[in-house]
C-alpha cells in the first residue's frame, strides 16, 4: 500500500493562545482532490495557512513521507505545496504577465528554465488571461482575478495546491467556470485541497470529503457518500433529503 502524500496527524494549531484546531487528522492520495466544508469559524481557513507554514502547530505534518512542520513557507513552496488564498492577493498594479511570472520563482530557484513554457501551459489553461496579458490585475473581473489567482500558483509546478474558497463572492456563472476549471486541474494530477463554502459544487468535484466543525472533523468519507449522508445534506446542502 502506498502511503498518502499529506496525512496529517493530530494537528493542533491557533493564535496565541486560542487554539483552533483541536487534533486534526486528514490525509490525501497524490493525484485526489479532497474537499474540506464546514460553517464559518470552523477552522478551514486555518488548516490551509497552518499546512503553508503560516502559523505555530503541533502533530505531524507529513508530505511525501516526510515531516514537513518545522520548514518555513518558501521551504514548502520549493517542495511543491501552493496556496491560494481566499482574498486572492494579487498585485494589483502590475501586469497580468508579471503576476505570473512571480510565480514563477520556484521554477527560475530551481534552475529550470522551463518556466516560460509554464506560462504558456497556463495560458492555454485560461485564454482569457492571454487576451488580458498586458492588463493590470487590479482591472481584471472577480472571476479573471481568481483564474490568475491559480494561474499564478500554478506557475510553481506544485504537487499539492490548495484553494481557499476559490468561488466565494463571484457570480453563479464564473462560479461553474472555476468548477469546470477545477475539474481540469484534476486532470493534470495535481493533489487539490479545496475548502469551500460551496459544498455542493465542492463534493460534486472531490474524491473524499472532510467536514471540519469547530477545529475537529466531524464527518469525512468518499465525497460521493458524504452528498448522500443526511446530516450534510440537512446543514451543509440546504435541500431536502431525496428518499
Ligand atoms: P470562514 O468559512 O468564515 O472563512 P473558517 O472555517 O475558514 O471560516 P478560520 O478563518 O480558520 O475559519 O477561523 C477559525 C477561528 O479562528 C475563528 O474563530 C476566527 O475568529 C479565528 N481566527 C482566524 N484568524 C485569526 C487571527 N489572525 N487571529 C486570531 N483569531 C483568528
Amino acid at each position: 500500500m502506498t502511503s498518502p502524500l499529506l496525512d496529517i496527524r493530530n494537528l493542533h494549531a491557533g493564535y496565541g493562545k486560542a487554539e483552533v484546531l483541536h487534533g486534526l487528522n486528514l490525509q490525501a492520495d497524490a493525484g485526489q482532490v479532497i474537499t474540506v466544508i464546514g460553517p464559518n469559524g470552523a477552522g478551514k481557513t486555518t488548516l490551509l495557512n497552518t499546512l503553508m507554514g503560516l502559523l505555530p502547530t503541533r502533530g505531524q505534518l507529513l508530505y511525501h513521507g516526510e515531516d514537513i512542520s518545522g520548514l518555513t513557507l518558501e521551504d514548502r513552496v520549493m517542495r511543491g505545496i501552493a496556496l491560494v488564498p481566499e482574498k486572492r492577493e494579487l498585485f494589483g498594479t502590475m501586469t497580468v504577465q508579471d503576476n505570473l511570472e512571480l510565480g514563477g520563482f520556484r521554477q527560475m530557484r530551481l534552475g529550470n528554465r522551463q518556466w516560460r513554457t509554464r506560462m504558456d501551459d497556463v495560458y492555454d489553461l485560461f485564454p482569457r488571461l492571454k487576451e488580458r496579458r498586458t492588463q493590470l490585475a487590479g482591472t481584471l473581473s472577480g472571476g479573471e482575478r481568481q483564474m490568475l489567482a491559480v494561474g499564478r500558483s500554478l506557475m510553481s509546478r506544485p504537487d499539492v495546491l490548495m484553494l481557499d474558497e476559490p468561488s466565494l463572492g463571484l457570480a453563479p456563472l464564473i462560479v461553474k467556470e472555476i468548477f469546470s476549471i477545477i475539474e481540469t486541474l484534476r486532470q493534470t494530477g495535481v493533489t487539490l485541497v479545496l475548502v469551500e463554502q460551496n459544498a455542493r459544487a465542492a463534493l460534486a468535484v472531490a474524491d473524499y470529503g472532510y467536514v471540519l466543525e469547530m477545529g475537529e472533523v466531524s464527518l469525512h468519507g468518499r465525497a460521493a457518500e458524504l452528498a448522500q449522508d443526511g446530516r450534510v445534506i440537512d446543514t451543509y446542502l440546504g435541500a431536502a433529503r431525496q428518499d
